[in-house]
């Protein structure tokens, strides 16, 4: 899941590295590491730990009147999977002839046996990583021309790539390659650049191409209006045309703007994301007419696969689509329906969700799907993305880059699309009269208002939060769909406070779970569906009286306001049908997640041993 970036022009490619590096830092925080081409071969700085502590030993450098220089170089930062985190694992890796350096992200399948090859013809490794393989094997096939190693390279290797490559001999030539994980090529007057994402070349460029798996680009120094200095090719070293893209974020989505944190900005601007993907699949969007061309009657079956928040998403539509719909749907882990040989053919619909559009098990599910003959769609947030291009149908949550590690905003511009295609869906299949259909709308249409004034009363959140962090355990419990944005609660929960968690449905919790809940437990119960209010608050008198305290959060039916004690405590919701009701819920459960892990001074953008875009097994 780690981050690379590369750059090849006439500026100083230190401050641009790290400048992007630090876009690019959520996706992996183990180690940091640059390596310039320099007046004397590579220089390499690469140490354990943030990108904060690599700038200060550049700093040192600087100080010590050494400081790296050069206008080409590439940088990385790691997420581990093969080699502890160490400076010496860390990234880039550079061949033992000192040759050839390489920033790696993905994982090398049959690192050992290359390994073991190479130093039997007696190269000796310096890391435990499977990246290293990649660089000391570039120099074994390198013969004077570094494409043609890199071809030879990609065809030994096996797993999942994407690579920045640098050649001694080549000082004018930054190489690229992907196999299932990003690389984008950003391209500019003053230089190119590779990156693993849009947000970390933005502040140079805004005009990029997506590379394909198995396609090589050839980057030189020089302005881009000469298009020898940005080469595609494939495989077979045939010339690849390729289209260049516009990109039309801007900048300000990966700042902070004046928030202590990128995920309380990113909560924030929920009204406005939900407004806009509500507009773009309701009003006059691309999505809106995508979703005019899927006729739903051709299938008989759904099936939605996604992992952590994603697949919490698809659980809560499943609910929706089932109630308005009348159609079975199959929720299934992407990591687990990859390998569980699917019922799934031609009359098969598989909805993929996704925030990246890179997440590895997602990938994989989907070409399962294809290669079983099913159809795909796609709801993902980032354009260009590899399951954004392989489904059949995708649609765009419009979100805007999300930076920090626990998704929020994504999170409920997928859930929104997920309740229209299910509108939709529903209308097509003749389920809903045109007034059905006019209320849901207007109800979706009524949620950004909703949202905001949530917004609005955060500090009844943030007062209520600041008094949990002592918790060792939180429970979640709902009902129904109640039931299933509990889950979202408790992943966020548990992704940034480290507070152990889990969500039970409320009628579950007899059945074993509450014999986990003692004097000072916490439960938080969720109470929007109205018909259901009875019964979990029987659930929620349960775990009072074994000495539990409950955070009730929904709204209760009329006259039956609860009165708060010591025991209870009741944060509630604006109005909404029950089906739409975790687009507000959830976002008191991100608040309070929010706040426990700020009250606990924890790193809330960057989770411990988490990564946002999943993009290994
Ligand atoms: N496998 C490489 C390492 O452990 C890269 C990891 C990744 O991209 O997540 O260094």
């Amino acid at each position: 899941m780690c981050g690379i970036i590369g750059y090849i022009g006439e500026d100083d490619a230190v401050d641009i590295i790290v400048d992007g590096l630090k876009k690019l830092e959520y996706r992996g925080y183990d180690s940091a590491g640059i390596a310039i081409y320099g007046r004397n071969g590579f220089d390499v700085v690469k140490q354990k730990g943030r990108l904060a502590i690599l700038e200060e030993r550049l700093a040192v450098r600087l100080k010590e009147n050494k400081p790296l220089a050069g206008n080409l170089g590439i940088g990385h930062t790691r997420w581990a999977t093969h080699g502890e985190p160490s400076d010496i694992n860390s990234h880039p890796h550079v061949g033992s002839k000192n040759k050839i350096a390489v920033v790696h992200n993905g994982i090398i399948e049959n690192y050992k046996q290359l390994k073991e090859r190479l130093e039997n013809w007696g190269v000796s490794f310096a890391s435990q990583t499977d990246s290293e393989v990649i660089a000391q094997l570039a120099e074994h096939y390198y013969d004077g021309d570094l494409i043609d190693a890199v071809i030879k390279v990609s065809n030994a290797v096996e797993g999942s790539y994407a690579l920045g490559i640098m050649c001694i001999d080549e000082p004018d030539m930054l190489v690229a390659v992907k196999k299932d994980n990003p690389l984008i090529i950003g391209i500019s007057d003053h230089g190119n650049f590779i990156a693993s994402d849009v947000p970390a070349v933005l502040k140079h460029t805004n005009k990029v191409c997506y590379l394909n798996d198995k396609e090589i680009a050839v980057l030189r120094r020089g302005c881009a209006a000469n298009a020898e200095n940005v080469l595609f090719f494939n495989m077979d070293k045939e010339p690849l045309h390729k289209d260049i893209e516009t990109v039309t974020w801007s900048m300000d989505s990966a700042e902070k703007d004046g928030y202590p944190h990128f995920m309380l900005k990113e909560i924030m601007e929920q009204p406005k994301v939900l407004r806009d993907t509500i507009q773009s699949a309701v009003i006059d969007g691309n999505n809106k007419n995508i979703l005019e061309k899927i006729d739903i009657s051709r299938f008989n079956k759904i099936v939605i696969t996604a992992c952590g928040s994603a697949y919490n998403a698809g659980v809560t539509a499943k609910y929706v689509f089932e109630k308005i719909c009348r159609i079975s749907v199959e929720v299934e882990l992407a990591s687990e329906f990859r390998y569980k040989d699917a019922i799934i053919n031609n009359k098969t619909l598989v909805i993929l969700v996704t925030q990246s559009g890179e997440t590895a098990d997602t990938i994989a599910a989907m070409r399962e799907a294809k290669s079983r003959g099913a159809a795909t769609l796609s709801i993902v947030n980032v354009v260009g993305s590899t399951i954004a291009k392989e489904t059949d149908f995708c649609l765009f949550t419009a979100a805007g880059p999300e930076i920090a590690v626990a998704t929020t905003k994504a999170f409920s511009a997928q859930l929104v699309l997920l309740y229209i295609l299910a509108i939709r869906f529903a209308v097509r299949l003749g389920k809903l009269t045109v007034q059905e259909e006019q209320n849901y709308i207007n109800e979706i249409g009524g949620l950004p208002d909703k949202a905001s004034s949530i917004l609005e009363r955060i500090g009844s959140i943030q007062m209520y939060a600041s008094t949990c962090v002592g918790y060792k355990s939180i429970f979640f419990i709902g009902r129904n769909i109640d039931y299933a944005i509990s889950l979202e609660g408790s992943l966020k929960l548990k992704e940034i406070s480290y507070i152990h968690s889990e969500a039970y449905a409320g009628g579950e919790l007899k059945h074993g779970t509450i014999s986990l809940v003692e004097e000072n437990t916490l439960v938080v119960a969720l109470s929007n569906c109205l018909y259901l209010y009875g019964k979990i608050m029987s659930n929620a008198e349960q775990v009072i009286s074994r000495g539990a305290k409950v955070l009730l959060i929904g709204s209760c039916p009329e006259g039956k306001a609860d009165t708060m004690n010591e025991k209870l405590y009741h944060i509630s919701l604006p109005q909404v049908t029950d089906l739409f009701s975790p687009s507000l819920s959830v976002i008191v459960l991100q608040l309070f997640s929010y706040y426990v892990a700020a009250n606990k001074g924890l790193d809330i953008d960057k989770p411990r041993n988490l990564a946002k875009s999943v993009t290994v097994e």
